[in-house]
Parts: C-alpha cells; structure tokens; sequence
C-alpha cells in the first residue's frame, strides 16, 4: 500500500475498497454509508454498554473498514458523529463521570504485514525519513501484545492510587474506582510518591472466563461471549464484592506525566521499564529496538504460540519509541498517528460432526453436544462443542455427518459456526432430543414457549451428582473432585449437603485409592470451608438463575431482616426464607436486580414443598457457621431509611467506599447521580458538577461534619 491507502487525515484503509466506493452514486454512497454508520453504532451500544456483541470482531472492522473506505471517497460524508470520529460508546449513566485528563484514543488497525509496512511507509513521511528500503536507524518500534480487555486509566497521587476509570467516549469515563480496588494488580501504592496517570487493560484469563460461563450457563444466564466482554462486564458492577469475586487482573501499558513530579521519561521502553518499577504489572512479551521487518517477525512469532497464554491477546500493538517522535507525529481523529494495533486473522477450520449427544446437567437441562473429528484450532485440539439447544441446532441446521467450520468464541470455548453444505452427501441425518433421559430414563420435557429440554425427575442422578458437584465447588472443597464424589454418592456417605461435614477421616479413608494422608487432607480442607459468607453459601445452592450478585442481594436482605431468637442464625434465616417463599413470594422482588423470574425463582426453591426445603437448616446442623453480611437495611429504621444520599468530593475521614458504606448502613442508598429524587449532598474539597447541580437544584448539602451528625440521627 502507498499514499492512496490513506482514508480520512490518514486512517488506513484497504485501496481497493476505496475505489469500490468511489464508483459509486453519491446517493448509493450516502444510504449505505447511514445503513453502515447504524450497523456499527448498535454494535458499539451492544459491545461497550450491555458487554454483549451482537457482531463478531472480525465482521465488526469489516464494517468499520469499508465506512471508513465510503468517507475517505465521498469526504462530505465525515460528519462529527460519524463512528470513524469518535472512540467507544456513550456513557450509559450507572457510575460517576470522570474527566480524562488527556484523552484516551482508539488504535487504527492493521490486517496483515503489508498493512503493517504500510503504516511504517506513513511514519516515515510524517518523520521525513528516507522510504524504505532504506534503512532508518532513528525510528525503532517497541512491539506489546494487544491485550484483548477493557482499557482503564489509573490516577495515583502522591503514590496513593486514587481513582480509576474506564475509557468511556475517550473524553469522559466511568468511576469503576471501588471495583478497581478489589483487584490484586492494581497497586494500592507505588514504589515513589510521585503522581500521574497509568493507562492500561483490565482482563480476565481465559481459565475464570470459562468457569464464569460454565456456571452462567448452569444457571440458564446467556453466556459472554469472550474473555473481553466478561471482563468488562465483571469490572462495570454496581457491587464491588462481585467485582472481587472475579479474577480480574490488569497489564498498564502507558504513563501520562504529573508536572509536579516529572518521570523524565523519552521512550515507551523506557516508560514500561518505570512502570514495572513503580510497582505495576507488564506484560513481559514484549520486544523494544524494531524496525518494521523485526515487528512483522514479532507478530509471526506469537501468531501460535498466543494460544498459550493464560490470557487473551487479539494481536500486536506497534507503537513508535521515542517520544519525541511521537509527538511530532500526534494523532488523527480517534487515534495516535504513532501507533498500529495488528490483528490477527479470526481462526477457523473444517472438522466433521460425529455423532450429538445429549448430557443432562444439574437443573436436568438436556445439553446437546456435537462430538466432532479432533482438530486443532486456536492452539488446541478440539473434540467436542456444544450445540446449546434443539433451536439452535435447527437455526443453523447442523446435521449428524456435517463438515462444518468450526471456531473458538474468544479463543476459548469451541464454536459450530454452521455446516457447508456443498459437502453433503445426503447420508447426513437430522438429530433430535431423546424422549426418555439418557441417564434415569424419565421423560424428558419441554416447556411451553421454553427453549429448553429437561428431566423433570428430581431424583435423577446426573443432577444429584451435579448438584453436589456444584456445591463442594462453590464452597471451594479443595481436593473433592468427581472421582471423590461420585464414590461418596454411590456408598451412600452423602445424601444431604450437611454431610460433606459430617465425614469422619475414617470414612474417608475407606475410599478406593485413599491412604490416612489423602484423607486427612480432605477431611482438613472440608473443614476449612465450615465458616464461608453467606452469600457464597447461597450462591453454592445452585438455585436455577441465582448467581452471585442475586446472593449477595439475598445475603444483605437476610442479614437486616432475619428476626432474633434462640436458634442458630442460619436456622431462623431459612425459616425467614420458607415463609417468604411460601407466604409473600413478591417480597423477594424488593431486592435490587430482582424482578418477577428470580423471584419466581427463589420462591420455588425455598417454598415449604421446594427443593431447598431443610437444605439450610441440615447445614446449620452439620456445624455450618456463615459470615453474615452487614444487613442493606434500606429497609431498616436506620436513620437515613428510604434516602438517597450522593457523596462527592473527599469526605474528611472516609474514602468514597467507607461513605457509600456507612450510607447503607444507616439503611440509605448511595446514589450515583444528583436528581430532584436525590435527598442529601455530602460534599467535600474537589466536589464538581454534583455539587453545581445540588444547589440548582435546592437538594441539601452537607460536609463531613453534618454528614456524621446525620449518621448518627441528627439533621
Ligand atoms: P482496539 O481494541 O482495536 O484498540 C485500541 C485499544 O487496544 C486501546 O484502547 C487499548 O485498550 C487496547 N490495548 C490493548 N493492549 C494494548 C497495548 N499494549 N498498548 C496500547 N493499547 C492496548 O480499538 P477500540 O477502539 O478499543 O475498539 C475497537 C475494536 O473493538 C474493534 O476493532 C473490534 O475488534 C472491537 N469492537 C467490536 C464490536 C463488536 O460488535 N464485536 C463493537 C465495537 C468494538
């Protein structure tokens, strides 16, 4: 590519797609520029606010790409809020605002080593260097990994981390400070007392990306559809406790300078070796001192060995050493003139599709599974799929004997794309649920209007098996696998859940392949679970859709409500739970995130006649002891009941978290947003917009000395 692939003020382009939009009417242009433009905008909304694309990546650049192609054609087209203008989504309003202090760019994109010399042939010309192959010992590239996650920008004070925030529209992000807390990468303090910006991915390793949809997929929840998504999912929560309970972890990549304590930094190398420094996480795989051919030898050196890495990476990022080079180059519309993210092709192969078979799983959900020819695919070799359901398996119509492509979504979980069916032969079959289920033989069922398939038979031992499965898992058993387990269940030793704590080290050793050290080893890690917070315990239950978030809210509601008396606690909260469930099942709709099916749900389980009927209660009497959470008493007495209180600013004595906190604990609800609904403003040094908009407003404000005094019960 030369001069000609460049689209608007320089964002590459592919040529030929360029002269194909050329050739067109202007009016042809223009509608199918608007259709383009509404494709990628409900992809944006899709992929950067709900965390759910609609649209692969791969299909997502095609689209940006040939947009990008119609405007550098047809330059009128090039509005401001044109897609090719702007970084991210809008902001979707759950959390504070914050104000980037320099903006946080997009990275234009490069689909094959052509397109990578392509981009150095620009840089030259912006730098006034001799065009290759000329040599250009002045202009070296650092090459990183492009971590596919959700980009952050950390701001630390004085070696104090302070805030954090998500990219957002580049200008303004989301305050995610409290969930960024919980992650054990982001360093609380750095090595020196210095303050700047450290910009950076927040990401989720493959390995907690599968266990989160496995258990999504349990519970009946869509499933995410890659480790980016799920990660932005998890880091976007309104609870930071469920933010904690995923392994989130991060890679920084980039410092923005304070001017009160200046790093001096020249180069990215230099500036990632400080990084690390200061007590930051980055990514080792990277190499500094390229030129263009030894980043093209990079990219083909991790185009295999990626699939290795605990964590995902959709290709190489390119960036220009020197500062000062950068700077003379700067940026064009949404992203740096300096930089490049290379990406890798998406990988699919042909394989056979053997036989499906149906498994049942812990709700007696009947999972169809395409059993394929095994055949390596992003890094692995891959023999099964899942076909998730009967519709789905209609929708694509993938038949037993089909060559079909196959993928991994998000480099993970494999993926039947669909059959080619120019490869049929005729001797390929339609596939159907089996009547009876393939483990007790009970009749499987289909409700109206449901997708899914089941067995209704309670007792059925794949979902008995399963369900205590889930459970030591959920409880974190360590050393309890199936092996373990299914022996347990068969000798009877386990009926109930209670007794998993009931096991003596004897019974244990009387395991097959069990030694007195094996089994006092269990036995110890089973007693290290008997104290867990209740909101791991009820999200162990496996109650359908119930997952950790809905537990968490249970496990508040509880704490607050559950009456005193003479019974263990956790006796009287299931009793709470029984005539709740039985008697007024719609309270459970009062808790935050909870609407008419998860009541429905929770309800049916709990009901006196359900089948977590004395599940509580066995534990309580097996020596089960829960952490109780602190009650949400936004149904208290506490003296801020039914308020809604926005803290904004620095509160002398709390962090923003400890306000929130004692907020709730006063039976209040902290809001994010000043609105006429908003009760009272606490404000302190650096409060902004929210407290512009409280006295607009008239909404009571209060410092930190009225704030306690109302805490405490006073006005
Ligand atoms: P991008 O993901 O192509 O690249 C920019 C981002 O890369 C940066 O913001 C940063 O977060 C990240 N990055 C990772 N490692 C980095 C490193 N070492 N150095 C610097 N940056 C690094 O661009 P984008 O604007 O974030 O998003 C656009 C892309 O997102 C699209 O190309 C597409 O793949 C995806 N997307 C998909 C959909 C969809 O519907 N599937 C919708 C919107 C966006």
């Amino acid at each position: 590519m030369d001069e000609t692939a460049l689209g608007l003020d320089g964002l590459p382009v592919d040529p030929a797609l360029i002269a194909e939009a050329a050739a067109l009417p202007e009016v042809e242009a223009t509608a199918r520029h608007a259709d383009l433009a509404a494709q990628i905008e409900a992809a944006n909304k899709a992929y950067y606010e709900s965390d759910a694309p609609i649209l692969t990546d791969a299909e997502y650049d095609q689209r940006f790409r040939r947009l990008v192609a119609l405007e550098a054609a047809f330059p009128a087209l090039v509005t401001p809020d044109s897609p090719t203008q702007r970084v991210g989504a809008q902001l979707a309003g759950t959390f504070d605002e914050v104000r980037h202090r320099r903006m946080m760019l997009s990275l234009s994109n490069a689909f094959s080593h052509d397109e990578l010399r392509a981009f150095d042939a620009r840089v030259r010309r912006g730098l006034a260097l001799p065009a290759a192959p000329e040599p250009a010992p002045d202009l070296r590239y650092v090459a990183e990994l492009k971590i596919d996650g959700l980009a952050i920008s950390l701001r630390y004070e004085r070696g104090r981390f302070v805030q954090g925030a998500t990219r957002g529209d580049g200008t303004t992000g989301e305050d995610v400070t409290a969930n960024l807390r919980t992650i054990k990468t982001v360093p609380a303090r750095l090595a020196e007392p210095v303050s700047l910006d450290a910009r950076g991915e927040v990401y989720m390793p493959k390995s907690e990306f599968a266990r989160i949809n496995a258990e999504r997929a349990e519970l009946g929840l869509p499933e995410y559809a890659n480790p980016r998504n799920s990660g932005a999912g998890s880091l976007r929560q309104k609870d930071p406790a469920v933010t904690a309970a995923r392994q989130l972890s991060t890679w920084s990549y980039q410092v923005i300078e304070d001017e009160s304590t200046p790093l001096r930094l020249a180069s990215q190398s230099e500036a990632l070796d400080r990084l690390l420094a200061l007590g930051f996480t980055v990514n080792p795989n990277r190499e500094a001192g390229l030129d263009i051919e030894g980043v093209i030898t990079f990219t083909e050196a991790w185009h295999e060995k990626r699939h290795g890495l605990p964590y995902e990476t959709d290709g190489v990022v390119v960036k220009v050493d020197s500062f000062e080079q950068q700077e003379r180059l700067g940026i064009v519309s949404r992203a740096p003139r300096w930089a490049i993210a290379f990406k890798y092709p998406p990988e699919q192969v042909e394989t056979v599709v053997e036989d499906i078979v149906a498994y049942v799983g812990r709700t007696g959900t009947l999972t169809p599974v395409a059993h394929l020819t095994p055949t390596k695919v992003a890094g692995s070799t891959v023999a099964r799929a899942t076909l998730h359901n009967l519709d789905e398996i209609r929708r694509k119509d993938i038949r037993v004997g089909d060559h079909v492509i196959l993928q991994k979504a998000g480099d993970v979980i494999p993926e039947v794309v669909g059959p080619i069916v120019d490869r049929r032969t005729g001797d390929e079959r339609e596939w159907d649920m089996p009547a009876a289920c393939p483990v007790c033989g009970q009749p499987v069922v289909r409700d109206e209007g449901a997708v899914r398939h089941y067995c209704a038979n309670l007792a059925c031992p794949a979902r008995v098996g399963q369900e205590f499965g889930y459970f030591a898992g959920g409880m974190d058993i360590d050393g309890l696998g199936w092996a373990v387990l299914s022996q347990l269940l068969e000798r009877g030793m386990v009926k109930r859940r209670g007794d998993f704590f009931r096991l003596t080290v004897e019974d244990l050793e009387s395991l097959d392949r069990f030694a007195r050290k094996s089994a006092e080893n269990l036995h110890a890690a089973i007693q290290k679970v008997r104290r867990r917070p209740l909101e791991r315990v009820i999200a162990s239950l496996g109650i359908p859709q119930v997952g950790w978030t809905t537990a968490i809210e249970l496990s508040h509601w509880l704490a607050g409500a559950v009456p005193d008396g003479p019974d263990p606690w956790l006796e009287r909260a299931a009793a709470l739970l029984e005539t709740t469930a039985t008697e007024h099942p719609e309270a459970f709709e009062a808790l935050d995130g909870v609407g008419p099916t998860l009541a429905a749900s929770l309800s049916a389980y709990f009901r006196s006649d359900g089948p977590g009927k004395g599940v509580l209660e066995d534990l309580a009497d097996a020596g089960v002891e829960v952490e109780q959470p602190v009650p949400r008493a936004a149904l208290a007495e506490g003296p801020l009941a039914g308020k809604t209180v926005v803290v904004t600013g620095t509160i002398e004595g709390f962090s923003r978290e400890e306000a929130e906190a004692a907020v709730r604990a006063a039976g209040g609800k902290p809001g994010g947003s000043v609105s006429k609904k908003t009760d009272y403003v606490v404000a302190g040094p650096g409060a902004g917009s929210k407290l512009a908009k409280a006295e607009e407003l008239g909404v009571r404000v209060l410092d930190a000395h009225g704030f306690r005094e109302l805490l405490e019960g006073g006005e």
